[in-house]
């Protein structure tokens, strides 16, 4: 009943509302609330959807004797679930379908209802307020639109933030930037490397006073964030943790000193580490706690990641995930160990002379195994340098890989492209493993 009151007035609250009480929420209740809802979506989903009533009557679980994740045993859903059954999981009306790419070559698909668009809005909206946004400033928005869903989540909390606001799409950045002085924009919400290319054409031409740069959907490199800072004076980077699974912004940085970790909106969603290692790091699973189109329980979504319990110095009550270490499906076996796109970030983040775009390719010469780099060289620079430095760092950072390839268990090999060529669509593939089929891709 509590629970219910409690919705109701979550309904009923503005954005502005729900950012004054968000970080005077007590733990203790943000916590009773979450198991409450959970509970709840086991109930309902049990009742209205046919792929949860089979699962749970195959496994004999009871909805009614849940009440806490655990319960539920090893009862996960997983990518591959809602790539066979998405319909079957649905539970009333859809309105609005979005579709995201899987490594498998099948799309993930998932439905919600408008009024589950409203409602993530509102609480996005919410976040921006948190962080500093307010209604005098202007927004642009240049998320995607189309089959993938963040332009339409910039759109809904554009919607309930009662800012000034363009729907401006994935569009050329030359397009935004020519238009951040005729509206007075200063905050710009994009994907990162969408983000960094609007940013080379400021420091070339001119940059304007933005205050706040907000990314997602994909990881910003390292050394993007203090450099899109210096050539933007006076602006703040925030990123936001999303999917289209998760429908909306399951976490955020809210401020500056947040770094280091997204706070979950424990609000909407449920969030645990499975099988977690030593360090607590490992898969992130999530329910979606207010989603009642398609709900979401126990959803393993492949990114790694651990849950920083202390609290933050931001002062905010929700709980934060760490920067994700890499998606645990595009973990490949190959050169006499595993390999995974996060290694080469952290190979290629220091070298001298190349681009943030950058491609691993497996292939097979003949039996042998060749890891073959495909790197942008600037204008000028040696290629012999960019290898040297590339081989250093290997023997630092992976010894163990290192070894594998002095001792010849695979080749490497080099193969230097224009500014510009490596990236050939929406998503950069880093790790691409062509080894035993025509095409497998991993990592996004
Ligand atoms: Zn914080």
């Amino acid at each position: 009943m509590i629970s219910k009151i409690a919705d109701l007035a979550i309904s009923k609250a503005s954005p502005g509302m729900l950012a004054a009480i968000s970080n005077k929420t007590p733990r203790a209740l943000l916590d009773w609330k979450a198991r409450e809802s959970f509970c709840e979506v086991v109930r309902y989903a049990y009742r209205h959807s046919r792929f949860y009533r089979q699962k749970f009557d195959s496994l004999n679980i009871n909805p009614d004797k849940v009440r806490k994740p655990s319960d539920l045993g090893g009862f996960y859903t997983t990518p591959q679930d809602i790539v066979e059954h998405a319909e079957d999981f649905l539970c009333r009306q859809p309105h609005m379908v979005f579709e995201s790419s899987g490594t498998t070559g099948r799309n993930k698909r998932i439905y919600v209802s408008m009024d589950e668009l409203g409602h993530i809005g509102k609480f996005n909206a919410a976040g921006m307020l948190i962080g500093g946004v307010r209604k005098t400033d202007r927004i642009v928005n240049a998320f995607d639109f189309c089959i993938w869903i963040p332009g339409m989540i910039g759109q809904k909390s554009l919607e309930h933030s009662g800012m000034l606001g363009m729907a401006a799409g994935k569009v050329d950045p030359m397009e935004v930037y020519k238009r951040i002085p005729t509206y007075n924009f200063n905050v710009v919400l994009g994907e990162p490397t969408w983000l960094i290319r609007l940013t080379e054409i400021a420091e070339k031409s001119g940059s304007y006073p933005l205050k706040f740069i907000i990314g997602g959907a994909e990881e910003m490199p390292d050394a993007a964030r203090p450099w899109m800072e210096k050539v933007w004076p006076g602006v703040e980077v925030r990123m936001v943790y999303a999917s289209v699974e998760s429908a909306g912004i399951m976490a955020f940085e809210a401020f500056r000193k947040c770094a280091g970790g997204y706070h979950i909106d424990e609000n909407n969603f449920l969030v645990e580490i499975t099988d977690p290692d030593a360090e607590g790091y490992g898969e992130v699973t999530f329910t979606t706690l207010a989603r009642r189109t398609m709900p979401l329980i126990r959803y393993r979504n492949r990114d790694i990641s651990r849950i920083i319990e202390e609290r933050c110095p931001c002062g905010l009550p929700y709980r934060k995930l760490a920067r994700m270490r890499g998606r645990s499906d595009e973990l490949v076996v190959a050169s006499g160990g595993n390999i995974y796109p996060l290694m080469f970030q952290e190979i290629l983040k220091d070298v001298d002379g190349i681009t943030s775009e950058w491609q691993i390719v497996l292939k097979l010469n003949d039996i042998k195994e060749v890891m073959e780099f495909n790197l942008e060289l600037k204008e000028g620079r040696s290629a012999e340098d960019v290898k040297r430095k590339i081989f250093s760092n290997i023997k630092s950072h992976y010894p163990d890989l290192w070894k594998n390839m002095e001792i010849a268990i695979f080749e490497t090999s080099f193969v230097y492209h224009k500014p510009g060529e490596v990236r050939t669509g929406r998503k950069l593939l880093r790790l691409v493993d062509r080894r035993y089929v025509k095409q497998e891709c991993h990592g996004e």
